[in-house]
């Protein structure tokens, strides 16, 4: 009787953990918001590859053809225009946004000359270049 009693919480807790699991476990979140986005938009442009590929080597009729591809060019617009919507909403960090051109973070106030470090003296002129105060 124990051990029944035990088979069955274990069974119980088991059933209850895997119930959780399947409910409460969502897809993995996508890096970019606009990642499933461009795997559908890559998978669309590998299926027009590949009717483009069929077609002329003669596998599909016009109708076929221009029907599918019809069809993908659709899918297609309507990918770009979501991803299009979300990236308007949230841009994603990675990408750049464009702002004022860089400067050099370091010149010589000499002869302007730029350097990507600090130097005590100007490769360029020679002269000693003051640090930041
Ligand atoms: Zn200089």
């Amino acid at each position: 009787m124990i051990l029944f009693v035990a088979v069955v919480i274990v069974v119980a807790v088991l059933l209850f953990t895997l119930g959780i699991r399947e409910k409460d476990l969502p897809e993995p979140e996508p890096v970019s918001p606009v990642q499933h986005l461009e795997e559908k938009k890559t998978r669309i442009y590998e299926n027009l590859r590949d009717l483009n590929f069929e077609y002329r080597v003669g596998k599909l009729s016009d109708d076929d053809y221009q029907r599918t591809k019809g069809g993908l060019q659709q899918e297609l617009a309507g990918v770009l225009a979501e991803m299009d919507q979300i990236l308007q909403a949230a841009p994603p960090a990675a990408l750049p946004v464009k702002s004022e051109p860089e400067k050099p973070a370091h010149s010589c106030p000499h002869c302007q000359a730029a350097f990507d470090r600090p130097m005590k003296f100007c490769g360029n002129c020679g002269k000693a270049i003051g640090g930041k105060k």
